[in-house]
Order: C-alpha cells, then structure tokens, then sequence
C-alpha cells in the first residue's frame, strides 16, 4: 500500500527560477520524485503545478479546489514567491471565479487554512525576497508575514535561496514523510531546517584561511577571500559549500563568485551592493578586522 501525499504548488509574485531549481534535481532526479516512491511507500502526489502538469484551465484549477475539500488537512501546500498585497489592485492571479481573476492573495488564505503543512521555497515566499524590495509598490509580503495577518497558524517551514538548491527541498519533503513535520528544535529562528542552514558559509567556506590572513582578492579572478568583493557569506547560513550545486559541480564561491546572501531574510535589500564590502557588520570570526563605514573610505 502506497501512502499518496497530495501536493499543491503555488506560484505567487516569484520568477520561477525555484521550480527550474528543483527540475535540476541530481539525486533523486524530478522524474524520480514525481513517479517513483519518493521513499518506499510513500509518492508524492502534485496535483497542481502551473510549469509542470499538463492540464490547464478550469479543469486544472477545479483539481486543486476539490483538493483542498477532499484532503483538508492532508495536504501539502508549497509555495513560491511573495504575496502581493497591495488592496484594490491585481497585481496577480491564480484562475477565476465567476468570471472574475482570484487574487493570489485570496488563493493562499484560502488554501493556507486547510493545509496540513506549507513548504516556504525561495527566499521571497521565505522572506519576501527581490518582489518586496523597496519601494515594494505591490505590497508584497513573505508568506509568514501573511499568514500572521490573517491569524492562520498551519505550520509553516521556510526553505530559502535564490533559487533554493533542490536537496534543500526534496530533503526537507521526505524527513516530514518520515519523521512527521519539524519540530522546533530541528529549525532556527527564521524557520529553516538547521539540517541544511545551520552553518555560515563563511564556517565552512574553502577561502577562509585567506580571509584569516588577510589576503583579500582586490579583483575578480584574483586568489583571496572575496569579502572586499562583496562577499556576504560572513552573515548567510547555507551549506553550499559542502553541497555544492549542479550535482556536486561546483557553488558561488568556487566560481570565483561572492556569496550574495541569497538564503537571509537580508536579501536583497540589506546585502546590497552585491559587489560591496559589507559595513557595520560584526564578523563572527577570529582577529581584528577593521570595517570601515562608507564615509570613511
Ligand atoms: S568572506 Fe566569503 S570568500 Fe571570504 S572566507 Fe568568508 S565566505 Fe569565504
Ligand atoms: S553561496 Fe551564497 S549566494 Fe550562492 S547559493 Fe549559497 S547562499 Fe546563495
């Protein structure tokens, strides 16, 4: 007997770019995951995915209605993006009722309510992420923010990154099929698995020495720490050193990239310029290093 686990994927004020994540899935890969037992005896069952299924329309929408009648409390609701809040103007939507577009924010506290867990993924549905960036004229909020407003309490698990790499996911999918939703020990403050977020990058980060000896990389291409390039993984938790990306080919860092900080509630406003020291930023490593402000250099 196979335990299905009906899923809906929503997509809100977001790029896609976490779904593109995810179809890149090394190990298991997305074929693996949607058709296979995603651990023996248990298939995830995604009944509502706009870039993925293969239906459209009403018919796919009325799927994911009934879905929320039949499994209330069974299912599994995802979503990616912020939510457009902004009163009096739609600025998204998801399908039609009676004619008239269903605002994505209604689509969510609808779905939210009778949902037994929601799956946060990427930062702007973690966070609100580049949609809520100032000025923010959609009023775009991060799905707990949303969900607090509205006094909905389904328990909610944030899995961050622009995009998320797909293991961050499809890990956090099959430890709530096996050992039931996380408990609050097994995430940190911000509602991440401490399993894939908790530890700086900057920890565990294959330039660190030089940052410990103050060799800092003054251009791109250059050996060093790229802290001076704009490096911000002295304040981002994320594995991704260890993980790296693309099946293990290779992360930001190892490119010769800095971290931007794409998995921190910081992002992008407060990490931003992406290619400029950080300031005001106590570092949480050994030795003195100066930081000057922007008014000083
Ligand atoms: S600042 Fe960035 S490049 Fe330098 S050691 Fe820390 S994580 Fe690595
Ligand atoms: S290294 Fe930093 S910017 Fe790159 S994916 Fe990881 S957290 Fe995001």
């Amino acid at each position: 007997m196979v335990n299905e686990i009906p899923v809906i994927w929503l997509q809100t004020s977001a790029c896609t770019g976490c779904t593109i994540s995810l179809l890149n899935s090394a190990s298991p890969t997305i074929r693996n995951i949607l058709i296979d037992q995603v651990i023996p005896g248990a298939h995830i069952n995604l009944r509502f995915h706009v870039t993925i299924m293969a239906g459209a329309g009403e018919p796919a929408i009325e799927i994911m209605e009934n879905t929320a009648k039949e499994k209330t409390g069974n299912y599994i609701l995802v979503i990616e993006g912020a939510i457009p809040t902004t009163k009096d103007a739609v600025y998204g939507a998801i399908g039609e009722r009676g004619g008239k577009p269903v605002e994505m924010k209604d689509r969510v506290e609808d779905l939210a309510r009778s949902a037994l867990a929601i799956l946060a993924v990427g930062t702007c549905s973690s966070f609100g992420g580049i949609p809520s960036a100032a000025p923010n004229p959609t009023g775009c909020q991060s799905v707990k923010q949303f969900l607090d407003a509205k006094d909905i309490t389904t328990p909610i698990v944030n899995i961050p990154g622009c995009p998320p790499h797909p293991d961050w996911f499809v890990g956090t999918v099959a430890s709530i099929i096996l050992n039931g939703l996380p408990k609050a020990d097994d995430l940190d403050d911000n509602l991440r698995p401490l399993a894939f977020y908790g530890h700086l990058i900057h920890e565990n980060c294959p330039r660190r020495a030089y940052f410990d000896e103050g060799k800092f990389a003054k251009k791109f291409g250059d050996e060093g720490c790229l802290y001076e390039l704009g490096c911000k993984g002295a304040i981002t938790y994320a594995d991704c050193p260890l993980r790296l990306w693309n099946g293990g080919t290779n992360w930001c860092i190892g490119a010769g990239a800095p971290c931007s900080g794409c998995t921190q509630p910081e992002f992008p406003d407060l990490v931003a310029p992406f290619y400029e020291k950080l300031v005001d930023v106590e570092l949480p490593t050994i030795g003195a290093y100066w930081l000057p402000r922007k008014e000083e250099k």
